[in-house]
């Protein structure tokens, strides 16, 4: 099951913070742009030399597609793709709930807490006032997402509070 374009703002959402680990559900690898080996070279050894690698690692990974109306996009080159999975649009359900009766579990991957965007909120900006493709999608993406967690958070501590 595929979706074309244009992607919501929903589906755009989740893709994002599935890409950056960010959603709360078990990490798989994100979507990569096919050329993000380029510029990297290695020796006879097979040693890996990414000096002067054309693609960022700014999403935890590198070449990290970046999912916006138009489709995926890659911020370091001109890499676009016009449908994504499925199943990877919609909001999964977080860890945390689906092993809540197995504490260590939820633990390890449950919770995702607002102060860990922050340093991805830094790189993409960053690739945002360069103007790379997609960056100041991803970015708005990940600053929405900080702010419902914080939500979620505050909600909870009330909670305790009560
Ligand atoms: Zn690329």
């Amino acid at each position: 099951m595929k979706i074309n374009t244009p992607f919501t703002p929903a589906q755009v959402q989740v893709l994002n913070e599935r890409q950056v680990h960010v959603d709360g559900s078990i990490p798989i690898h994100p979507s990569t742009c096919p050329n993000r080996g380029d510029g990297i070279t290695y020796d006879a050894a097979g040693n890996a030399d990414d000096t002067v690698a054309i693609h960022g690692t700014e999403g935890g990974d590198r070449g990290v597609l970046i999912a916006t109306e138009i489709g995926w996009v890659c911020p370091h080159c001109d890499y676009r793709q016009d449908w994504a999975h499925a199943a990877m649009a919609e909001r999964p359900v977080p860890v945390g709930e689906m092993f809540k009766d197995f504490p260590t579990i939820a633990e390890i991957y449950g919770a995702v807490r607002p102060e860990e965007l922050n340093p991805l909120i830094v790189n993409y900006r960053a690739q945002a006032a360069q103007g790379r493709p997609g960056a100041e999608v991803m970015w708005f993406c990940l600053e929405l997402r900080r702010m419902t967690l914080a939500g979620n958070m505050s909600h909870r501590v009330e909670e305790v509070e009560r």
